[in-house]
């Protein structure tokens, strides 16, 4: 799973197609299944009549079945074992290539480090693992691949392999032109002109975001190469985060009926918030909806800027959200991942998606947190990572979809 760039995240197509196919659980059956065979063929030595064929047949089948079935269900769902790596581990930027390969062995048990001759990016990863390793003490699972790879049905920055084993980062994601042209047309759609230094206010919009984006965005492309294309692709997640504020307002609606006062006000202007209607309706209306409330704060000279997110956005947040899916998937036997709660057949994420109340505190993490339990785990452990302190009901939920604690 991941977090993906491009403006395709936004329109949410919930098959992400993130998971690779679940080659664990063959293997596992594989093995259930002989050991089922085997016990079978030791029993009869005389010839059989039909009806014993049939017995055994039967026997064998209810056999293999349980076997798969424990397999499947009796496996840790949410006992995964704390790591013990060492407490605290001291990250110095590698030299070369060899020395960062050995930093991760030594430290994580990596077994396969390969970013090529691409020292800055097996920096940048050494320093985040460290900074997760760090901040859970030890505790945390490490990835025992480490290396380049591109998503075969997503944008994604990042992604995890199936089995929890591997984190592959994509060089075209990474790729600082990219980022900065991508940049250019996110700070369009969210209705800031960077030529005449505009700003046309969307509802949802953070008034001084927007400003901070456009003079970050200046002192930045003034001299793009002196920023490492981690900062660049920090400055298009912030865009993104509030392009999503904006086409996503449930956040900046339910901020804007918390307030009494504003709430008194919408409700003479004759637009009353009801939540859990306004959730009902498309993204399209709730745009419509967040619209109106702008204007009328506007007509009532009420300043009042909400942001749909906010992510802490760190350079290292991709990292700590896929290091969130990989404790995650060892947390979770494999029903819970394919079949049941965690898993990403449509109805399972509809059970996330349309309930209202889980919403709610998904998006007090961030608006990708609301997509499906596997994001709102891997963004809740993001945070995690960067020392927010999390709401009771949120830790609820994290643990519900078996976030791990340690
Ligand atoms: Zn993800």
């Amino acid at each position: 799973m991941s977090r993906i760039s491009g403006l395709e995240k936004y329109q949410l197509q919930v098959k992400s197609g993130e998971i690779k196919p679940p080659t664990s659980c063959n293997s596992k059956n594989l093995t259930t299944q002989a050991q089922a065979d085997e016990f079978v063929s030791s029993k009869p030595k005389k010839k059989l009549t039909t009806k014993q064929k049939i017995l055994i047949g039967a026997t064998t089948l209810l056999a293999t079945s349980a076997a798969v079935l424990a397999g499947l269900f009796l496996i840790k769902d949410g006992k995964l074992k704390p790591a013990q790596f060492k407490e605290f581990i001291k990250f110095t930027p590698a030299k070369t290539m060899e020395e960062a390969r050995e930093f991760a062995i030594k430290n994580f048990g990596v077994e396969k480090f390969d970013f090529e001759d691409d020292l800055e990016m097996a920096n940048w990863i050494n320093e985040g693992l460290t900074n997760v390793n760090n901040k859970f003490k030890g505790k945390a699972h490490m990835p025992k691949i480490l290396a380049f790879g591109e998503h075969k049905s997503s944008q994604a920055q990042a992604f995890i392999d199936g089995l929890g084993e591997g984190i592959y980062i994509s060089k075209k994601a990474y790729d600082k032109d990219a980022n900065i042209e991508h940049i250019k047309k996110l700070m369009k759609n969210v209705g800031i002109n960077i030529k005449e230094n505009k700003i046309t206010m969307l509802a949802g919009m953070d008034k001084q975001k927007a400003l901070s984006f456009i003079k970050k965005y200046q002192e930045m492309i003034k001299s793009p190469d002196s920023y490492t294309r981690f900062q660049w692709a920090d400055l298009q997640t912030q865009l993104e985060d509030a392009y999503a504020s904006v086409h996503k307002p449930m956040r900046f609606i339910t901020d804007i009926s918390e307030n009494k006062e504003i709430s008194k006000i919408l409700e003479k202007e004759n637009i009353p918030i009801v939540l859990e209607e306004i959730f009902q309706k498309s993204p399209e209306e709730q745009t419509k909806i967040a619209q109106q409330i702008a204007d009328a704060l506007d007509k009532h000279k009420i300043k009042y800027n909400a942001q749909g997110s906010d992510r802490f956005l760190s350079t290292f947040d991709t990292i700590y959200h896929e290091m969130g899916h990989l404790q995650n998937y060892r947390n979770s036997n494999y029903f819970t991942r394919f079949f049941g709660k965690l898993s990403d057949r449509p109805k399972q994420i509809e059970k996330f998606t349309k309930d209202f109340q889980k919403q709610q505190i998904a998006q007090k993490i961030s608006w990708y947190a609301q997509k499906d339990p596997s994001e709102f785990v891997a963004e809740t452990f993001a945070q995690m990572c960067n020392g927010k302190e999390l709401d009771e009901d949120i830790l609820r939920l994290y643990k519900y979809y078996n976030g791990v604690t340690f």
